[in-house]
């Protein structure tokens, strides 16, 4: 061992680089070497193939194998392998040895010696880190580690302790633990921070608010990082986390009153956080804002005056009327009125071909998406006959849309006929018929019985003398529909009459066109306000569209609104409260508004928009020492509709950084059954961050009760008198929910019914931070007006709002949990059975403990619909009479006319067995055969001669009739 002596001179820098290739000669016998070539560098051996041996791996000096023509190298490592150099001629292999050495052993003594000043570096440093006796943050750790961790892998070495001086000995002793496990150690010496902490300000915590603090809000008052993120499940005590942090805060003067703002969403929420933080902690000169009241103190330190509020900002109905008015207004300039009305007639509604979708169900949701409107009023059926409706409707030309055909051809299975569109002024009927040019249909519609029935129709037509105009799916697609109707309708002797834009705004007025679109550019302007964006952003974005032109013809329609609006708050000096926070924003980044504040905590964070983070970051950015605290709790974020971005919780990290995060998890508001089922519903969207609930509170029984009733009243009589029951006369809180204002009922006769029960209804939105013993949630349809609403956001608004997450209605499905989550005891559930909501086809098909069966008799149903339409695929059946007898209808009806036959005797659904139709109900044995001329019903009928089975399509002198009959049919059949 030649580097056993610690304080080994050093030799001189070997200057010459060393380096070896086998000789032709020995790599004809190569079979004894992996490396055919090396070379000696500074601190390495690069071997031939990019191999590099550091000389600190090398563990001691290397020698000469002898072999029988050649000699090897043998160089052992730190981890025990050998590397062999072979194929080196015995002429240079001792050479070879001494000059790697001699590299190697200088390298190594120098090493250590440039150590020792890294050492007491790495030690002064560590010292400034732990003699603050404060929790580390990761930011300050990482920064030694990433400084002096290189020290570790010279130190790694055998006998490295040898190498260095005396002096560093002790200081490596002190910092070798965080040498030997990085940043594990730091997470240790943190964890006994806290421990300790929590000891010293038991007392506290135990105080500080009514009920002493629980373990986790104590740990979360206590962690100290830079950026703490507070998941506060529903009823976990968030604001008591709050009052707890700011008040540890100043009690282990980590920070001073002055230093700390507290931030809250509503006025409501940072008056009461006020107030408890002087009754609690007796201080009064720390700061709670809301962001509106943060923004105009910062605007009013630079701008030395209080900014006004604009009107329209506190009023958005004033708002709406303003922009209404302002459109009103600028339909005096000619161009912007042809804007508009090219605006209407064209971009109204997105366009889409019926052949870009793969099932009716598909096509039907963008149709119901849609809610397609001619400019006469009525609703159509697709995007092709509306244009058909408003071309004849521009021209002048009367219409009538899917009236009755002249002659009555209905029966048990043909509706009546009715053409498109009937001219009643010449007679004239035009069908559009949903065909390419190779005659096929969209992929959703029978072909077959399609073009069969284009060919009654037209037969029909021509039998009656009556005159038909046809166009085609594919003339839309060639882009010469309207072109080729008025070509026909002008050789048919129709004569236009086209009205003027003034006529057509008119109409347009009149149908409420106008102020919906007024009240859409009202909501535009105030999201693009708050996404704190300029017009030419709007413009790129709108580019960037599938629907570009629609959305661009929107944004130039949209650009004078702005800018009469800017100039109605400059006119008036006012601001809005989207300037607020813009403004203040562009203070405090430009350094103009100095902040005093370090210590950052928000509240229900969950619901914070790209433009507040922002201005919270610049806050932050303004203090070299600084912490943000924020509780919330992404399963409750509902407010994406005002510019609320929940992925900044759920990537909180991704967004500001390394972050510590805790999870409160502990409800002390509803029972386990209420948190299970809650939990479970909420995560089935895997996006939102897991949780386990636990609740304070444990009961044996499910603690939700679904009603299926088509009557609200029905539907709440039973909620209550089960409440009342439940109640023994006690007085008990009851919520009444629903998704939509709408819902709401009259109270008055139950609350003179049950004088204990306190009846309060709100919308689900309202009810946030609420809670009470009882809820009752209303509408769990289907449809726009259900919950979960179907309502599309309009692509215009959706432009302007946060990125819309993946999953179908993630946001309808946390309101829902935010609904469930308000009551202590029980829920329940009312829908209507025959268009139940998603929500609860989920809660019964993937068996939710509910009891679904608690209330029956007069004015409940008996199950939800659950029979799938054959046809849609996204309807349900129902059962309807009608005078022909029981039948099966989709509930998607109009959209979707699909009928099946029923049991005539209970209603119940029939299979078919062979050519008997039979009654799948348990207590019921009706049968049917089936008409093999037409798949109609045979009906058992008397005549003059007997009984005789007669088709059900038979109609006396109708148009469309099946004469089949049968003297006898066998019915055991299917036995
Ligand atoms: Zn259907
Ligand atoms: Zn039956
Ligand atoms: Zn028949």
């Amino acid at each position: 061992m030649i580097f056993q002596h610690r304080m080994l001179t050093l030799a001189s820098k070997p200057s010459n680089t060393t380096s070896y290739t086998t000789s032709w000669l020995a790599q004809l016998f190569a079979n004894h070497t992996d490396y055919l070539a090396f070379n000696a560098h500074n601190d390495r051996i690069v071997l031939q193939g990019e191999k590099h041996i550091p000389y600190l791996s090398i563990v001691s000096d290397i020698r000469v194998e002898q072999g029988v023509f050649w000699n090897s190298l043998a160089v052992h490592l730190v981890d025990g392998q050998k590397i062999l150099l072979g194929g080196i001629s015995k002429k240079h292999a001792k050479t070879l040895q001494a000059s790697l050495n001699q590299a190697i052993q200088y390298h190594i003594v120098a090493f250590y010696q440039r150590l020792t000043s890294d050492i007491e570096q790495a030690y002064l440093h560590a010292q400034s880190i732990f003699q603050a006796k404060r929790y580390i943050r990761y930011p300050v750790a990482q920064q030694w580690l990433k400084t002096h961790q290189h020290l570790a892998q010279g130190l790694k070495r055998q006998g490295a302790a040898n190498y260095v001086e005396p002096s560093a000995l002790t200081m490596l002793q002190a910092i070798q633990p965080m040498l030997n496990h990085g940043y594990a150690y730091i997470e240790q010496w943190n964890e006994a921070y806290v421990q300790q902490q929590l000891t010293e300000f038991q007392t506290f915590f135990d105080q500080v608010e009514s009920n002493p603090l629980t373990d986790k809000q104590r740990r979360a008052c206590v962690i100290d990082e830079q950026h703490n993120l507070v998941l506060a499940g529903a009823g976990t005590g968030k604001t008591s986390t709050m009052i707890g942090r700011a008040g540890y805060l100043l009690q282990s003067e980590i920070a001073h009153p002055q230093e700390i703002l507290m931030l809250a969403f509503a006025r409501k929420a940072a008056d009461e956080m006020e107030e408890r933080i002087q009754t609690k902690l007796g201080v009064n000169v720390l700061t709670v804002k809301t962001f509106h009241s943060l923004g105009k103190h910062i605007i009013s330190q630079v701008e030395g005056v209080v900014p006004a509020i604009s009107k329209m900002a506190e009023d958005e109905h004033l708002r709406a009327r303003f922009v209404d008015a302002q459109i009103q207004q600028l339909l005096n300039d000619e161009q912007y009125k042809s804007r508009l009305v090219t605006y209407f007639l064209r971009f109204s509604y997105p366009y889409k071909s019926a052949f870009g979708f793969k099932s009716l169900g598909e096509y039907n949701q963008y149709i119901l998406d849609n809610e397609l409107r001619t400019l006469q009023g009525e609703l159509v059926k697709s995007y092709e006959e509306c244009e058909i409706a408003n071309f004849l409707y521009r021209q002048g030309v009367r219409y009538q849309y899917e009236a009755n055909y002249q002659i009555n051809t209905s029966g048990p299975d043909y509706k009546a006929y009715q053409p498109d569109f009937f001219l009643p002024d010449y007679g004239i009927y035009i069908e559009h018929f949903a065909v390419n040019e190779h005659n096929q249909t969209p992929p959703f519609i029978d072909q077959k019985s399609y073009l069969e029935g284009m060919t009654w129709k037209r037969s029909l037509h021509e039998k009656h003398q009556t005159q038909l105009i046809e166009t085609y799916s594919y003339q839309k697609h060639q882009g010469i529909l309207t072109q080729s109707l008025s070509e026909q309708l002008q050789q048919a002797g129709v004569s236009f009459k086209p009205l003027a834009n003034n006529e057509l705004l008119k109409q347009l007025n009149q149908l409420g066109q106008v102020s919906a679109f007024a009240q859409l550019l009202a909501q535009v302007l105030a999201l693009f306000k708050s996404a704190y964006l300029n017009i030419k952003d709007m413009v790129t974005l709108a580019g960037q569209h599938e629907d570009k032109e629609r959305m661009q013809a929107a944004a130039f329609l949209f650009e004078p609104i702005l800018e009469l609006y800017q100039q109605q708050l400059r006119d008036t000096q006012t601001i809005d409260f989207e300037d607020m926070i813009g403004l203040a924003i562009r203070y405090v980044e430009s350094g103009q508004y100095q902040s005093p504040y370090r210590y950052l905590l928000v509240d229900e964070f969950q619901d914070i928009s790209a433009s507040r983070a922002r201005l919270v970051e610049a806050l932050l950015n303004q203090q070299a020492d600084n912490s943000l605290f924020c509780v919330g709790d992404d399963w409750q974020s509902i407010y994406r509709f005002t510019g609320s971005d929940v992925t900044i919780t759920k990537e909180f990290t991704k967004h500001f950084g390394y972050t510590a995060t805790s999870i409160l998890d502990k409800t002390f508001r509803f029972n386990n059954k209420i948190g299970e089922f809650s939990s479970k519903f909420v995560m089935r969207n895997r996006t939102q961050i897991e949780k386990q609930m636990h609740s304070q509170h444990q009961v044996g029984q499910p603690a939700i009760s679904l009603i299926k009733t088509n009557q609200d009243s029905v539907g709440l009589n039973a909620a209550l008198s089960a409440i009342h029951v439940k109640s023994q006369n006690k007085t008990v809180s009851v919520l009444i929910l629903a998704r939509n204002s709408f819902k709401r009922p009259d109270l008055t006769a139950y609350k003179n019914q049950y004088p204990n029960l306190q009846l309060q209804f709100m919308t689900v939105h309202a009810s946030k931070g609420k809670e009470a013993d009882y809820v009752i949630i209303l509408g769990l349809d289907k449809g726009k007006h259900g919950f979960p609403s179907e309502k599309v956001t309009p692509p215009l608004l959706d432009l302007l709002l946060p990125k819309a997450e993946a999953f179908a209605y993630a946001e309808e499905r946390r309101l829902f949990y935010v609904a469930v989550t308000r009551a202590r005891h029980h829920v329940y559930l009312i829908s209507d059975a025959a268009k139940a909501s998603d929500f609860i086809r989920e809660l019964i098909h993937d068996e939710y403990e509910m009891h679904r069966d608690e209330f029956h008799g007069t004015g409940f149903q008996d199950k939800i619909a659950d029979k799938p339409c054959s046809q849609c695929q996204t309807g349900f059946m129902l059962t309807k009479d009608n005078q022909y007898g029981s039948f099966f209808a989709c509930n998607q009806y109009p959209l979707c006319a699909h009928t099946e036959p029923a049991c005539q005797w209970c209603g119940g659904e029939l299979k078919e067995q062979g050519r008997l139709k039979v009654c799948t109900s348990k207590r019921c044995d009706y049968i049917e055969p089936i008409c093999p001329a037409c798949g109609g019903s045979m009906r058992l009928r008397k005549g003059p001669y007997g009984e005789f089975w007669a088709c059900s399509n038979y109609r006396k002198g109708s148009e469309i009739s099946c004469e089949h009959k049968e003297k006898q049919i066998d019915l055991s059949a299917h036995l």
